[in-house]
């Protein structure tokens, strides 16, 4: 198997530039370390630790920032993501959530996807106190609407996903869609 930087600098020459010239010679090296970055969800895991307690109101972590990459075109898609839960006896971190966020990006993602992904998560990351509902609501850019396809400058892709009482109960619902 060649290495990601030999396959770089084959990709480097299928798109008819030369991989020797000296601009973009040490471009396979700095791709694969950007990589690293961007796709570390793949080796890394997030340690989604609930604390007991007694809060029962929802709880709702705005703008937390994400950059991911989409699956269909290998180009960046990035925003923000709103993430709230109704606690069970139980609470969590909030830089752990902001950490579930960033980890479920920095892999090939779709925004549909994405935004289950971290609902899912935090869903299901305590057998004891699951929490009685999760919401989620990512806010993206997509290069590959920008920079190809209809190049729509300014298109926002929202998508939501929810579970349990944001799903069945329609007040929790709207006070979370209003926050
Ligand atoms: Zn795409």
């Amino acid at each position: 198997m060649e290495s990601k930087e030999q396959l770089i600098r084959q990709l480097i020459s299928a798109i008819g530039d030369d991989p020797n010239r000296p601009g973009i010679l040490e471009t396979p090296n700095r791709v694969v370390r950007s990589w690293s970055e961007l796709f570390r969800g793949y080796e890394e895991e997030v340690d989604l630790k609930w604390f007991e307690d007694s809060a029962d109101e929802m709880v709702i972590v705005r703008d937390i920032e994400f950059f991911s990459t989409c699956e269909h075109h290998m180009l960046p898609f990035f925003g923000t993501a709103d993430v709230g839960y109704i606690p069970n006896g139980a609470v969590i971190g909030l830089s752990k959530i902001a950490r579930l966020v960033d980890n479920k990006a920095r892999q090939f993602q779709i925004q549909e996807r994405l935004a289950r992904d971290i609902g899912n998560s935090l869903q299901n990351a305590s057998t004891e106190h699951p929490p009685l509902g999760v919401a989620v609501v990512l806010r993206g850019q997509h290069l590959c609407m920008k920079a190809r396809g209809v190049k729509q400058q300014n298109a926002i892709m929202e998508t939501n996903y929810l579970t349990g009482v944001f799903k069945e109960d329609n007040s929790a619902k709207q006070e979370f869609l209003n926050r």
